[in-house]
């Protein structure tokens, strides 16, 4: 028997805790890390500008990595099901290795390939590398899925168990001469304007990087339960473009937290590992219920009186541009544009603007983000808009409307967010900010205010009264 395996690299890269690459490296004397750049098998979500730059940089990283070791990696274009066949027939590689993902589409894909493989009398065997738990183990005592994160969460805290993770190969086996590769910049990642030089000047991509903000986070993380919803502060960790991407993997940030991979005691850490069960929750919640990235999951939502297309477009423009005249509503959406990423706490009041005060459906949101975030993923970013948008899980009651001012007053307290990403209210303090009339605006270049607080709240509950149950 050929003893080639092959190395499917999907969204996990890195060689630290790889299960698909470990036992590859374990059982077999060469080894062919492959990635397939499958953009059909997506479907509707194919991933957005930013997540191409990212996703670039970070084959060129994996690449790099893996030829430090006495490897490379192998890019093919199309469509994972038949370059995989013939790339088996190509090499008569006797396996295929993978580490799962769980987003619908590829999931039906991911199990179509398996079936095709083992036909073919091929070895072909996934892992779980992207989550602490697969979607399907954590279920409420009737075997159905939870749709409140509470006791989502107490039950992952109960059924815990010590995570550990498998060591980074000190040598790989050599991968076969044989098939050609295309060139990273051939799968045409990235845009044709100047905004990936935006982006570099804020991230840097890769396992190593990603391994470094881990380093610096942990040195802080006592403190992550009081800082983490202070957009002014750096209190949260940024690795969720390393978390979506797989430069790290969820069992590496807890054992970074928590020697032992124990749950972690502490205030900061357990408040850490508390969000990183909100990602599991969302990751379980699209893998139960794939229709959720287009559609409410509460049905009365499918009723809703948003405004119609033509209506909104000017507002949604100003929206994404960072003009709304709300000042932490542009701060984030300037932040996003400007860096890939947005504070949670500014997500949630930019994403209550958009869906309360401006009615404009989630669905625009979560596709300007999909676009614009690094940390672009399809199940955080559709339970983060359906939950602020009021129709998901655990959604916060729709009459609770974000209020932009008392949310800045309470996060931003001193205004340096607002002023760091609108510095044309540079000097400006809440109160003044407050007091801002269309004269005031005009004299610093900043924007009329798009909607008035009050009656944009309640012509929001008074939609949300045509549908309530
Ligand atoms: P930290 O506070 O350091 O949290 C650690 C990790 O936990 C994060 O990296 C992330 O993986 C996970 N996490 C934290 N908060 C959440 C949450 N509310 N839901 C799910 N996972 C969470 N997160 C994404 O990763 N991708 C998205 O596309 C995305 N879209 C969002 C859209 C909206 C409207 C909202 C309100 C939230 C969205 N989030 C998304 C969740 C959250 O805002 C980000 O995960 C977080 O801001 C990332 O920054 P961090 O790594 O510093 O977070």
């Amino acid at each position: 028997m050929n003893d080639l395996a092959i190395v499917w690299f999907r969204r996990d890269f890195r060689l630290a805790d790889n299960p698909a690459l470990d036992h590859a490296c374990e059982r077999h004397a060469q080894v062919l890390p492959v990635y397939i750049h499958d953009v059909e098998a997506e479907g509707d979500w194919a991933p957005g500008a930013a997540s191409r730059w990212w996703l670039h940089h970070a084959l060129i990283d994996l690449d790099l990595r893996l030829r430090e070791r006495g490897s490379r990696l192998l890019i093919r274009a199309g469509a994972a099901r038949e370059l995989l066949t013939r790339l088996v027939a190509e090499t008569g590689a006797a396996a295929v290795y993978w580490n799962r993902l769980y987003e619908p589409s590829l999931v039906a894909r991911d199990r179509q390939i398996k079936q095709q493989l083992r036909d073919a009398d091929v070895h072909a065997q996934s892992f779980r590398a992207a989550a602490l738990f697969e979607p399907w183990e954590l279920l409420k005592d009737d075997q159905q899925p939870y749709r409140v994160f509470t006791p989502f969460w107490k039950r992952m805290q109960r059924d815990w168990r010590a995570v550990s993770h498998c060591p980074e190969p000190r040598q790989l086996p050599p991968a076969p001469k044989g098939p050609a590769s295309a060139s990273v910049q051939d799968l045409g990642l990235l845009p044709d304007h100047d905004w990936p030089d935006t982006l570099a000047g804020h991230w840097t991509v890769g396992e190593r990087a990603a391994k470094q903000r881990l380093g610096g986070f942990v040195e802080c993380v006592a403190d992550y339960d009081e800082r983490r919803n202070r957009p002014d502060l750096n209190g949260t960790s940024r690795l969720s473009p390393d978390l979506h991407f797989g430069h790290l993997s969820p069992m590496q940030v807890v054992e970074a937290l928590s020697p032992a991979g124990e749950l972690p005691d502490g205030k900061g850490a357990l408040a850490y590992v508390r969000e990183l069960a909100w990602r599991e929750f969302s990751m379980a919640m699209l893998f139960h219920e794939p229709r959720l990235s287009d559609e409410p999951l509460q049905p009365r939502f499918q009723a809703f009186p948003w405004r119609a297309a033509d209506e909104y477009a000017d507002d949604l423009a100003r929206w994404q541009r960072g003009r709304t005249g709300v000042p932490l509503v542009d701060a984030g959406m300037r932040e996003l544009w400007a860096t890939g990423w947005m504070h949670n706490r500014v997500r949630m009041v930019v994403a209550s603007w958009l869906t309360k005060n401006l009615l404009i459906p989630w669905q625009e949101g979560a596709r300007w983000f999909w676009d614009t975030l690094v940390d672009a993923d399809l199940a955080n970013n559709t339970q983060g808009w359906q939950w602020t948008a009021g129709c998901g899980a655990d959604a916060a009651p729709y009459f609770r409307v974000f209020n932009p001012e008392l949310q800045a007053g309470k996060f931003d307290p001193e205004a340096r967010y607002i002023q760091r990403w609108c510095p044309e209210l540079a000097g400006l303090d809440h109160k003044a900010l407050a007091k801002m009339d269309a004269h005031a605006r005009r004299h610093c270049g900043y924007p009329s205010l798009q909607a008035d607080l009050k009656r944009s709240r309640q012509r929001a509950l008074d939609a949300f009264a045509e549908i309530r149950a």
